[in-house]
């Protein structure tokens, strides 16, 4: 090992930064947030600088550097351009044994500063040793996205109950366990969640009960959004609750890829619907959630898009409130959002479109029961769900009701994913295209002058 990570307590601490630059202000606000006292000797100051400098934030002396200004610092950064300002600086530091980093040369350098994700207290650096600052950076943006934003309010929380918990537990082993299943039980969650206060509630439980509330306690259900198709598109809230989840409860509508990301040994239950032929009725899966949740299961009901637009996300926790069962939402990007961006069309346009509705065009007996005066007014988009079988009737009814037969539309098949395809037309035309292309669900519909801006914004290279 080259160098050895310390964490420095620097609170009002003298510090002092060579230069004036941006990369000098950069080392600068690192310091800052470490509540050091920083000093700044430098001819000129950024911007940023001069107003931590107005602010009374830094200290600045614009003025060359001396040997003696390194005198009774605890740490010294030279990040100026001049080779001989930043030698001398290192030079003056190592002679009385202060900590010295000189920005990009490595061989000047005492201690090097690392790539941080922050979540005060919880702190994460990474060092390539000056090897390589990107790659560096690189898992450092890997651990961004693995490490929830809510951490750093979990550690702080931990910390009130500390005392307590090694009063309640005199055994070292005992309190290891005890955090450990509050740190990844449903406290953690309600943290993540933003409900601190509940969380709160959870583990005085837990300390009272002389457990971490869980065995033989209820599980939980998160009712998660899993996006149109590519698993890009997960949220990192996603991406964490299916990595932990015991059972993926998923349907049709999920891809595979997206599937593919739950953890490896959960078990899976498939409860795939059939147009108008539905392997499991809502309501069995509304209580196929409850009764896995009760027999102490994370439970992850994973839906395509998002679970409140046309997910029937509301009737399954509906259900899971009636019978008391814990359960969270996280918002997928819904079909309309993923379709629209990867075909370049927006949704809404300074020049095309003020609003955007979305509907159904489930067929019901072979009708569909809509506001259809409310959908043709101008300068709105429209975008139907579930549209494909009825398009014929879309298209009959939107110019019965006024719309132009001139009308560009669009239909999306199976976007954001390798099958992407798109069918432009216009509300004359469409249902001949329908028929005479193999298309394959699920699609989405969109009508609106919007359409056109396809040949100029497209972007994704889809199958042809
Ligand atoms: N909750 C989902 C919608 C469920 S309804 C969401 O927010 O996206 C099912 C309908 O969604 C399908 O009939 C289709 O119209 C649309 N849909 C879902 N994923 C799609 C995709 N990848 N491409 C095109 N349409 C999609």
């Amino acid at each position: 090992m080259e160098f050895l990570p310390v964490f420095m307590n620097l609170q009002q601490r003298d510090c002092l930064i060579v230069g004036g630059g941006e990369v000098a202000t950069r080392k600068a606000s690192l310091l800052l947030d470490a509540q050091a006292q920083v000093v700044v000797i430098a001819p000129n100051l950024s911007t940023t600088m001069s107003e931590w400098l107005d602010t009374g934030r830094i200290n600045h002396q614009q003025r060359d550097f001396t040997a003696e200004d390194v005198q009774g610092k605890s740490l010294v950064i030279a990040a100026t351009d001049d080779e001989v300002v930043n030698q001398a600086v290192h030079a003056a530091a190592t002679a009385i044994n202060v900590p010295v980093n000189v920005v990009d040369s490595p061989d000047l350098c005492t201690f090097i500063m690392p790539s941080i994700v922050d979540r005060s207290p919880v702190i994460a650096a990474i060092s390539t040793g000056g090897a390589s600052p990107v790659l560096a950076r690189m898992i450092r943006s890997r651990l961004e996205s693995l490490l929830p934003s809510a951490y750093g309010r979990l550690a702080k929380m931990t910390a009130d109950f500390r005392d307590r918990v090694k009063t309640r537990f005199s055994n070292p082993n005992d309190r290891r366990l005890f955090w450990e299943k509050v740190l990844q039980g449903p406290a953690a969650e309600m943290v993540f969640a933003g409900r601190d206060g509940d969380a709160k509630l959870e583990i005085e439980k837990s300390l009272e009960a002389g457990d971490a509330g869980e065995d033989g306690s209820i599980g939980e259900v998160y009712l998660i959004g899993g996006g149109p198709g590519d698993p890009d598109l997960l949220t990192f809230r996603a991406l964490r609750l299916m990595q932990q989840a015991d059972v993926v409860v998923h349907d049709r509508l999920v891809s595979q890829r997206v599937i593919d990301l739950a953890r490896r040994d959960a078990e899976r239950i498939y409860v795939g619907k059939e147009r108008a032929n539905h392997a499991v009725p809502q309501e069995d899966i509304n209580h196929l959630l409850v009764r896995l949740a009760k027999e102490g299961k994370r439970v992850c009901r994973l839906k395509g898009g998002d679970p409140f637009i046309f997910g029937r996300g509301g009737e399954e926790i509906d259900t899971l409130v009636e019978e008391g069962v814990p359960f969270q939402v996280v918002p997928g990007i819904t079909a309309a959002s993923g379709a629209s961006s990867y075909t370049g069309i927006p949704l809404t346009h300074r020049d095309y479109s003020q609003s955007v509705v979305f509907a159904t065009g489930h067929l019901k007996n072979g009708m569909m029961d809509i506001n259809w005066p409310g959908l043709v007014q101008p300068n709105q988009t429209l975008v139907f769900y579930m549209g494909l079988v009825g398009v014929k009737t879309i298209c009959k009814e939107l110019i019965a009701h006024g719309m132009s037969p001139d009308m560009p539309i669009a239909l999306v098949q199976k976007a954001t994913t390798p099958e992407q395809r798109l069918f432009t037309g216009t509300l004359e035309n469409m249902h001949e295209i329908v028929e005479r292309e193999d298309i394959k669900p699920p699609t989405l519909i969109i009508v609106g002058e919007v359409v056109k801006l396809h040949d100029k914004l497209n972007w994704y290279n889809e199958e042809q």
